[in-house]
């Protein structure tokens, strides 16, 4: 059903175009043009709308939280109340009952008065949801300060007992966690090492996929492992209209929490003290530059390399850091996982560098020759072509001579040693340029597009990396045993 909504009071009653029936059939007609049929009129005949309370009024709020009113219309917000406030009580009620709420006159969202009711309608809905948030975030903490998780975040290790709102361990997923604990504090591991470790093993997290490297830190780093965990760290902050970001609550707002333990407090503490050890190794090597980053390929399985540093795993000297490249199969967990790692060994940074730098220099100088590390791919060899082409070449110089000679010695005439000059002539001209041609591919795969000169003075690392950027072959590396060896590709 369709409510009209008329009203006038008695000092209205003899002003002309406020009349009851001149609203009404405003209004009639406004709902006919909407295709609306099923209209119920409320009159109120004679009533102030200073007041809320109007018999017609009272009738039409009670028949629309019965549920039974679709939309409501007035000529214009005045016959609604003229008082702004109520007004907005009003709209605000319509709107909870799912009720749309029309006005005849149509340019009343346009005006100064439309436009102040449909803002402060925003501020009325916007401060009534505020105030069920405050009141369910409220709930919230009281229910955190009984010692129940408010809100499931699915952690690693845990699974959700909805009905105490508590986290249960996980057996298969504490299980791994308790090795993480082990691999990190008993044999050495960074957490790198450990998420590719596991994978090889092939234990896998939830959906069946290797552990990430961040599930493996959050695991070592999270207090909620050793059965302390804290809520109200952080919070969602509403920053602009579309963005929010997450805010840390200072320590006093969070609500401590006991739930079942995974691992000991003391084992805890341990790879606490552990991380904050690598964290001072980690800084402290930041500054740790590869000269060969990026640019070398595994000799064995033809991918990549990286380049990466880790604290030793000797007890007797914990400070140190190695430096490595080492393949990407054994380096990524997809790999470790599908059984593609390769044998190549991890290869010492410092060790590498020196000797292909060494080998440049080697080269640049002269006492060794690109050919002796140059693996030629595709690059063809045209010394047969070129070795045709020479012996040509002497033939027809040799010719030139003798047509020189046969007219000196008048055994042919002018014209003719001319004409067999010009040939001659033509011919020889054609075989040195493909000669030209081929002898510069030819010189091509010999030549470095660096330079001899280029190599033996670059003195610093900025200096040595850009020339090998620019070096145009690919370096090739494997170690299997001890030793490693490197070579050159095309
Ligand atoms: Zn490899």
């Amino acid at each position: 059903m369709h409510a009209i909504y008329v009203r006038v009071s008695t000092e209205e009653q003899a002003l002309s175009g406020y009349s009851l029936d001149d609203q009404l059939s405003a209004c009639r007609n406004r709902l006919f043009a909407m295709g609306l049929h099923d209209i119920q009129a409320y009159i109120d005949d004679g009533y102030s709308g200073e007041f809320i309370e109007r018999p017609a009024l009272d009738r039409l709020r009670s028949d629309l939280s019965a549920g039974l009113i679709h939309s409501i219309t007035f000529y214009d917000p005045d016959r609604m109340s003229r008082n702004l406030t109520v007004q907005l009580v009003l709209a605000d009620e319509f709107e909870k009952a799912g009720a749309n709420l029309y006005f005849v006159t149509g340019d009343y969202d346009a005006s100064p008065e439309g436009r102040l009711f449909f803002s402060m309608k925003g501020a009325v809905s916007a401060y009534e949801k505020a105030k069920v948030r405050e009141r369910t975030s409220r709930g919230r903490r009281a229910k955190a300060k009984m010692g129940k998780i408010v809100l499931n975040a699915h952690p690693f290790g845990y699974n959700w007992n909805a009905e105490n709102s508590m986290y249960m361990i996980n057996e298969r997923e504490a299980a791994i966690i308790r090795r993480i604990y082990d691999m990190y504090l008993n044999h050495g591991m960074g957490a790198r090492t450990i998420a590719i470790e596991l994978a090889g093993l092939g234990v896998t997290g939830r959906n069946n996929r290797p552990l990430s490297l961040s599930t493996v830190s959050r695991v070592l780093s999270k207090e909620m492992y050793c059965g302390q965990h804290y809520l109200y760290k952080q919070r969602v902050k509403k920053v602009s209209q579309t963005k929010r970001e997450i805010v840390h609550n200072p320590p006093e707002l969070w609500i401590p929490i006991q739930i079942p333990a995974i691992v000991s407090r003391e084992t805890w503490l341990a790879a606490q003290d552990q991380l904050q050890k690598n964290k001072k190794f980690a800084k402290r090597n930041s500054k740790r530059e590869y000269l060969l980053r990026g640019l070398l390929h595994c000799s064995l399985c033809g991918r990549s390399m990286t380049a990466y540093g880790r604290p030793s795993m000797r007890k007797n000297s914990p400070d140190k850091i190695y430096h490595y490249y080492s393949c990407i199969t054994k380096e990524s967990g997809s790999y470790a996982i599908s059984g593609e790692r390769c044998n190549c060994r991890r290869i010492p940074v410092d060790e590498l560098d020196e000797a292909v730098w060494q080998c440049l220099l080697d080269i640049a100088s002269g006492r060794r020759s690109l050919d002796e590390y140059l693996i030629k791919n595709i690059t063809p060899d045209y010394s047969a072509e070129i070795e045709v082409l020479n012996k040509k070449q002497t033939v027809l110089r040799q010719k030139r001579a003798d047509i020189t000679r046969w007219y000196r010695d008048n055994l042919i005439d002018a014209e003719t040693a001319e004409k067999e000059l010009q040939t001659v002539q033509k011919e020889l001209a054609a075989v040195i340029s493909s000669l030209a041609g081929f002898q510069s591919s030819q010189e091509k795969i010999k030549k470095p597009a660096i330079s001899p000169a280029e190599v033996l003075n670059a003195k610093s690392f900025e200096e040595k990396r850009n020339l090998l950027l620019k070096f145009p072959y690919q370096i090739h590396t494997v170690r299997l045993a001890e030793d490693f060896e490197f070579c050159f590709k095309d």
